[in-house]
């Protein structure tokens, strides 16, 4: 099946199916007990979502609190330097309460939680923005809010995890195994079979088992909903390109689902880190196959015994050997191609954006802006809208101590 085949009028309809397909991609891999839970999380949500009252207390908080819509900002200096003619925009996630796109998921997460009776939301995190965004979302609705993180990433990561605690969630430590993402991942799931009656799992991404790749979707589709009005409005016309990071690969589908149905090409930007060896990069839907982990069927990175991948990128956000079901699905009917962008290459970017815009973006944000730089190289004339992610205060210290200023 080709995109072309389909009518994308009913896309959103027909994907994911009621089973949580995309095509073969997504699905619900999990245990009896906890396919209990996430049957529950469905039934709650195709009901809960469609009421009068949710959408319009999320539609307040969105304005009220999270500071949207986030605004488009032309990048005249920029796409000047360029010199081909083709200018460059991005929407502004990182203007976003708590500096990046993940606080759209959370509030919806936190917020069906809240309506579901829910006391609890409970997490793993890596570099801890998953936790960042989450914990300030319970602290809004007043629920409480346990987020797992490896011994290593505690170390790693203190300003996070000083912000997770300042917020009032409670930071459990593990120390199993590596003492990283995965650890944390098993034993927040752990936690949540065995607390699910009061409690949520919220994920931080477009992945793991159904409805959380729908909802995330949902949640996340304001973006681009938002994008496509204020980039017609700007300039009487869509853009010709439109490019996005991908880890897990939320940011990137709220933006594509806002152009999907229109004649825009769309580009999804993985980390190539230090180069193409297993081990060096995440860039799974480049470079893996498919494969069942966290509870989903997706693209994944896997090593010679099956299992996933070591990976690795300079943005931690990137840093995950699989990537949504709905990615995959996009990638095999040719909706929407994904490349790769490497460590120097985002570094570059970085400031190349603070020197030129006055806009510092995230290391994960800094994929995708290389990307339009070098896609804006090979066209003749035209626009790319880029989706800035989020904020580089986070990187800086990584980035002067490693790279110096450059
Ligand atoms: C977490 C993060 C990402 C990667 O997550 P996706 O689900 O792929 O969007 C990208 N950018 C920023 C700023 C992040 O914090």
């Amino acid at each position: 099946m080709k995109f072309k085949d389909i009518e994308f009028n009913t896309y959103y309809k027909k994907y994911p199916d009621a089973k949580g397909y995309f095509g073969k991609y997504g699905g619900s891999y999990v245990s009896p007990e906890l396919q209990v839970a996430m049957n529950e999380i469905a039934d709650a949500y195709h009901t809960i979502c469609k009421s009068r009252k949710f959408i319009n207390e999320l539609r307040r908080i969105r304005t009220e609190f999270q500071g949207r819509p986030t605004p488009i900002s032309h990048l005249e200096r920029l796409s000047d330097k360029i010199g081909t003619g083709v200018q460059l925009y991005v929407k502004r996630e990182d203007l976003n309460h708590t500096g990046a796109h993940k606080l759209n998921h959370c509030m919806g997460e936190v917020l069906l939680a809240k309506f579901m009776g829910k006391k609890k939301v409970i997490a793993e995190t890596g570099a801890g923005q998953h936790g960042v965004a989450l914990a300030t979302a319970a602290a809004y609705f007043g629920l409480k809010c346990d987020i797992y993180m490896g011994a290593v990433d505690i170390r790693k990561q203190a300003p996070n995890v000083a912000r997770m605690k300042i917020l009032g969630a409670n930071v459990i430590e593990v120390t199993e195994g590596l003492a990283t993402l995965k650890e944390a991942v098993d034993a927040a799931f752990i936690a949540y079979r065995n607390e699910y009656k009061d409690a949520i799992y919220c994920i931080g991404s477009v992945m793991g088992p159904h409805p959380f790749p729908l909802m995330v979707r949902d949640f996340q589709a304001v973006v681009g909903i938002e994008a496509r009005e204020q980039f017609v409005g700007m300039t009487g016309e869509l853009p010709d390109a439109v490019v996005a990071c991908v880890g897990g690969g939320s940011n990137a589908i709220g933006i594509f689902s806002g152009f999907l149905n229109d004649p825009v090409d769309i580009y999804g930007v993985e980390p190539l880190g230090r180069g193409a060896e297993m081990g060096d990069h995440a860039a799974s839907l480049t470079y893996g196959e498919e494969g069942i982990m966290h509870g989903f069927n997706s693209i994944m990175l896997k090593d010679d015994q099956g299992q996933p991948a070591p990976v690795y990128s300079v943005a931690s956000g990137l840093d995950y050997p699989s990537s949504g079901p709905e990615h995959a699905f996009l990638r095999d009917i040719g909706r929407v191609k994904y490349d790769v962008i490497g460590d120097e290459e985002a570094i570059d970017a970085f400031f190349e954006l603070s020197r030129m815009e006055g806009i510092i973006p995230a290391l994960e944000s800094s994929h995708a802006v290389a990307y339009a730089m070098k896609l804006a190289n090979t066209m003749g004339k035209g626009s790319i809208l880029v989706n800035l992610s989020g904020r580089g205060d986070k990187d800086m210290d990584y980035i002067i101590e490693n790279y110096g200023i450059r």
